[in-house]
C-alpha cells in the first residue's frame, strides 16, 4: 500500500485491491492541519460509503486508553467528500455516514473540525507543579511522582489525618509526647563538637526551658532563624526526660506574632521520601487559591438532597478539616468531589455506547452446520450457561452493529468451546475468526485444544506466534489472505502489519488478567465491522465492572462443568516447609503432579527468578531429578520442554514464577503449593489454584505464608479456604482492600479513582451512572448550559479524548 501524505493539508487516497475479496480502500486523510486536524486512518467500503473503522471508534471497552487516540480525532459534523482512488477510477463519498448527515446537517456548510481544546478556564489548574511556590525542578517532580503532573493533581491529593497544634501549655506543664504551640525566647546556641552530635538550641518562655535539637542542620541557616536573644513561635512533638524538655526538629518555626496561624488544625497529606510535609501543604494552600470558579455540573436537585457544596468550596473544606469526621468519606464535601470523579466517569462511558451504537458492524448468521459437528464431536455437552452465552453471541453477531461483548468465566468454566462455536459462525457466514492469546504458550494450548474440534467440523485452523518465520510464515500469511484458512489462533504476531484477511467477522480475544488493548484495537482493525468477543477470567465485581465497561454486554459462565472436585485449601506457616515436603513426598508416590509457584518477591523478575532457582536447588535435593524449573528468562523452547515433560509425567514437580502464564492445562496436576501466598493478590490465588483441580483426581492448594500474619491477610486467605467461586472472591477483596488495589483488577486496566473510594461511594457510582444516561438522552452532545458545565467537568478528569465525540457547540 502506497503512502504518501501531503505535506500541509489536503487529503491523499491509494487504492488496493485484493483480487477475490471486495475492494476495500484505506484512505489516509490528513485533513487541514491548520485546523488542528492531525490525521486519522480510516478504511472505506466504496460500494456503500459508510465509514467502517476507525482508530478512534475502536474504544471499545471503554475507560481504557486507545493507543494514540490523541492523534486519532474523527471530524465530527462534517460535510465532507473525500476522493480516494480506487482501482484507478477517482471515487468521493461523503466521510459521515448518511443518518449522522442528516441530522446535523443544518451544519453542512461550516467545518467544524478543531480539536478540542482545553477550556481556558481550567488552564491554571493544568498548569506544571513547578510553577508552585515552594516547589523547584527537584520538588515539583518528586510531587508529581506522588500526586500528578498538573496542579489539579495536588487539589485530588486529600489528606488522610490531621495535627492538632492548638495546645499550648507553658513548658513547665508540658507532657512527654503532646504536641505543643508557643512562643519562646532563644537563650543561646550550643554547636556540636563532632558531625554526629547534634545541634541545640536553648530557649525559655519563663516557666522553664526547652532545647530545639536539630541533625544535620546548617549553622547559618540556625543562627539566621533563631537569632539569641529574639522571640520566635515553635510548635512541634517534645520529649521530656525528667526536668528536661527536647523538641527534635520542630515542625514549625516563624516569628512570634504568627503564633496564631500555626495554633489550629493542620492536614496531614501522604508523603513521599524528599519531599517535606511542610513544602507539599504550601503547594497545595497555592494550588486551592488557584482553583476557578467552576459553572455547576450536578444537578441541583442532587445537590441539595445531599447539602453538597459548589465545587471549590468543597476543595477548600476538604483541605482544612477542623475534626477528625472531616476525613470520612461521607461528608458532603468528600462525596461532592467523589461524585465528580464519579459523574466524569460514566459520563465519558456513557459517550462511547453512544458512539459505539453508531458503529457500523456487519450481520453474521450461519446456518448452524459446522457447530452442529463440533458438539456432536464433544465428549459432553454444553453447560446451562455456556449454551446461554452462545445464544447471546449468536443474537449479537446477527445484528448489523458491531458486536462488543465480554465473556467473563472463572477458569475452568470452559470458555474456549464457547469461543470456537463463536468463531464458527463467522466461518458459516463466510468469513474468517480469530483468536488472540496473551503468551505463546496459550496460543499454543488453544491451538492444540482447538484443532481436533475444527477438523470435526472440518475446517482448517492454524496457529500463528512470533516463533513463525521465513517461507512457512509466508505462505500461511498467504492462505489467510486468500481466504483459505478460516480460523486462526495465535500471539501478537497476528496483528503485525503483514497479516491480512480475506474476511476477518470475529475477534476473540482470550485476555485471561492480561488486558491489551492495543492488541486488541490492531486485530479489529483487520477487518471491517468486526465483532468483537473479549474473554476474561478475572472475576470482576459488579461495582468495578460499571466503573471501567459501562453498560457494556456481559455473557457469564456461571457455572463449572459437571463432575469436578473441589480443591481442598489450606493454609499453613512457611517454617512448616519440612512437613510440607514429607506430605508431597507421600503425594507423589501416589502419582501426583505438583506446580510450586515462587514468590513474588519485587517487581523484578531478576530477584523472582533467583528465589524460584533457590526453590528449584532445593526441591532438588530432596525429589532428585524430577523436578523441573520454568520461568520467563528462559528460551521458549527449553521451557516447552519442560512443560511438556510436565505433561507427559517425566518430572513430577514443577517450579515457576508467577510472571510466566502458569496457563498449562494438566490435568493430571493435582497439587498447587504457592509460597508466600500473603505477597499475592486474591484474584491472582484464585487463577493459580483454578490450575489444579482439572481433572478427575482429587486436588489440592497449600498457601504458604510468612507468620505472623496481620488481620487483613488473615482474612484475605481464609476467604480462599471457604470458597471457589471468583465472584465471591473478588467481591470480598474489594471489601477488604478497596478498588484499586484489586490485584486482577489492576492488571485489567480498570480504572482507579483517585477521590471516589468505591466501598464507601458504591452508591453514588449508580447515581452517577442514571445521571449520565438522562444526561445524554435530553442533550447528547452537551450543548445546553449544563452540558457545557460536563464539558468542563470532562476536561478537568482529562476525557478530552470523550468530547471529541461530541458536536461543537
Ligand atoms: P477456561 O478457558 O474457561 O478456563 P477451558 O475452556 O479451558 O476453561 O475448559 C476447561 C476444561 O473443561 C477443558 O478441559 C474443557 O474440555 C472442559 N469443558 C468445557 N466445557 C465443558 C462441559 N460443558 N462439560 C464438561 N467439560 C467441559
Ligand atoms: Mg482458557
Amino acid at each position: 500500500m502506497a503512502d504518501q501524505v501531503p505535506q500541509n493539508g489536503g487529503i491523499a487516497g491509494f487504492g488496493h485491491g485484493s483480487p477475490t475479496a471486495d475492494p476495500v480502500v484505506y484512505i489516509r486523510v490528513v485533513l487541514l492541519k491548520q485546523l488542528g486536524i492531525i490525521g486519522q486512518l480510516g478504511r472505506f467500503h466504496p460500494r456503500d460509503g459508510q465509514i467502517g473503522e476507525t482508530a478512534h471508534d475502536q474504544v471499545h471497552f471503554a475507560g481504557t486508553p486507545v493507543p494514540a487516540a490523541e492523534n486519532q480525532a474523527f471530524p465530527q459534523a462534517a460535510e465532507l467528500c473525500i476522493g480516494t482512488v480506487w482501482h484507478g477510477h477517482r471515487n468521493s463519498f461523503p466521510l459521515v455516514p448518511a443518518e449522522v448527515r442528516t441530522k446535523r446537517s443544518q451544519n453542512s456548510q461550516q467545518l467544524h473540525l478543531r480539536k478540542p481544546v482545553r477550556p481556558q478556564i481550567l488552564f491554571p489548574l493544568f498548569a506544571a507543579l513547578d510553577k508552585l511556590p515552594g516547589l523547584g525542578p527537584r520538588l515539583s517532580k518528586l510531587a508529581a511522582k506522588l500526586c500528578g503532573e498538573h496542579v489539579v493533581d495536588l487539589l485530588w491529593h486529600l489528606p488522610v489525618s490531621i495535627i492538632d497544634r492548638r495546645a499550648s501549655p507553658s513548658l513547665a506543664l508540658a507532657e512527654n509526647g503532646a504536641i505543643i504551640t508557643l512562643k519562646v525566647k532563644v537563650e543561646w546556641h550550643q554547636k556540636p563538637a563532632h558531625r554526629r552530635q547534634p545541634y541545640r538550641v536553648r530557649c525559655s518562655d519563663g516557666s522553664g526551658f526547652i532545647d530545639l535539637v536539630f541533625f544535620n542542620a546548617r549553622d547559618d541557616w540556625l543562627e539566621k532563624n533563631l537569632p539569641v536573644g529574639e522571640w520566635r513561635a515553635i510548635s512541634g512533638r517534645v520529649e521530656r526526660f525528667g526536668s528536661e524538655l527536647n523538641m527534635v526538629h520542630p515542625d514549625h518555626i516563624a516569628p512570634a506574632e504568627d503564633l496564631e496561624k500555626l495554633q489550629g488544625l493542620e492536614p496531614v497529606y501522604p508523603l513521599t521520601t524528599g519531599l517535606p510535609a511542610k513544602t507539599l501543604r504550601k503547594a497545595i494552600e497555592a494550588a486551592l487559591t488557584r482553583a476557578p470558579e467552576l459553572p455547576e455540573w450536578i444537578d441541583p436537585a442532587v445537590l441539595q438532597r445531599g447539602r453538597w457544596p459548589d465545587w471549590r468550596v468543597a476543595l477548600a473544606a476538604v483541605h482544612h478539616p477542623e475534626a477528625g469526621t472531616d476525613l470520612l468519606p461521607q461528608t458532603p464535601a468528600r462525596q461532592r468531589l467523589a461524585y465528580d470523579e464519579l459523574l466524569a466517569n460514566q459520563l465519558a462511558l456513557a459517550l462511547v455506547r453512544q458512539q459505539n451504537r453508531a458503529l457500523v458492524g456487519r450481520p453474521s448468521q450461519g446456518d448452524g452446520q459446522l457447530r452442529e459437528r463440533v458438539l456432536a464431536a464433544l465428549p459432553y455437552s454444553l453447560t446451562a450457561s455456556q449454551s446461554q452465552a452462545m445464544a447471546e453471541i449468536a443474537a449479537d453477531m446477527a445484528l448489523p452493529n458491531r458486536m462488543l461483548r465480554l465473556l467473563q468465566g472463572d477458569v475452568g468454566s470452559g470458555k474456549t468451546v464457547v469461543a470456537l462455536l463463536a468463531m464458527l459462525i463467522a466461518v458459516e457466514a463466510g468469513g474468517q475468526a480469530a483468536l488472540l492469546a496473551p503468551t505463546d504458550i496459550l496460543a499454543r494450548q488453544h491451538f492444540a485444544g482447538l484443532q481436533p474440534l475444527a477438523a470435526a467440523a472440518g475446517v482448517e485452523i492454524a496457529l500463528l506466534t512470533g516463533r513463525d518465520k521465513g517461507k512457512a510464515r509466508d505462505a500461511l500469511l498467504a492462505r489467510l489472505a486468500n481466504g483459505e484458512i478460516k480460523l486462526v489462533v495465535g500471539t501478537h504476531a497476528l496483528v503485525q502489519e503483514d497479516v491480512a484477511f480475506d474476511d476477518l467477522r470475529l475477534a476473540v480475544v482470550d485476555e485471561q488478567h492480561r488486558f491489551g488493548v492495543q492488541q486488541r484495537v490492531a486485530l479489529a482493525a483487520k477487518g471491517r465491522g468486526v465483532d468483537l468477543l473479549v474473554m476474561t477470567a478475572t472475576p470482576i465485581p459488579r461495582t468495578l465492572m460499571l466503573t471501567g465497561y459501562g453498560d457494556i454486554d456481559v455473557s457469564r459462565l456461571t457455572e463449572k462443568p459437571p463432575g469436578r472436585q473441589p480443591i481442598a485449601t489450606r493454609t499453613l506457616p512457611l517454617d512448616r516447609l519440612d512437613e510440607v515436603a514429607e506430605s508431597l513426598r507421600r503425594a507423589i508416590t501416589g502419582g501426583a503432579r505438583i506446580y510450586w509457584v515462587c514468590p513474588l518477591v519485587d517487581e523484578s523478575e531478576v530477584v523472582d527468578l533467583a528465589a524460584a532457582t533457590e526453590r528449584h536447588r532445593h526441591l532438588g535435593q530432596i525429589f532428585g531429578d524430577r523436578v523441573g524449573l520454568v520461568h520467563g528468562q528462559q528460551k521458549a523452547a527449553e521451557r516447552d520442554r519442560t512443560m511438556a515433560a510436565f505433561a507427559a509425567g517425566e518430572i513430577d514437580i514443577l517450579v515457576a514464577t508467577t510472571v510466566i502464564e502458569v496457563g498449562v492445562n494438566v490435568p493430571e496436576a493435582t497439587v498447587m503449593v504457592i509460597e508466600h501466598a500473603e505477597r499475592f493478590g486474591l484474584a491472582q490465588l484464585h487463577q493459580l489454584r483454578g490450575r489444579v483441580g482439572r481433572g478427575t483426581g482429587k486436588s489440592s492448594c497449600l498457601l504458604l505464608y510468612q507468620a505472623p500474619l496481620g488481620e487483613t491477610a488473615k482474612a484475605r486467605l481464609s476467604i480462599l479456604r471457604e470458597t471457589e467461586d471468583g465472584f465471591r472472591i473478588a467481591e470480598e477483596d474489594l471489601r477488604l482492600r478497596g478498588g484499586g488495589e484489586l490485584l486482577g483488577t489492576r492488571q485489567s486496566g480498570l480504572p482507579e479513582f483517585r477521590l471516589a473510594d468505591l466501598t464507601a461511594h458504591g452508591d453514588l457510582l449508580s447515581m452517577a451512572r442514571d445521571d449520565a444516561k438522562l444526561i445524554l438522552e435530553r442533550d447528547s452532545d452537551l450543548l445546553s448550559p449544563r452540558g457545557e458545565a460536563l464539558r468542563i467537568l470532562l476536561y478537568l478528569f482529562q476525557r478530552d479524548a470523550m468530547i471529541k465525540t461530541l458536536r461543537s457547540g
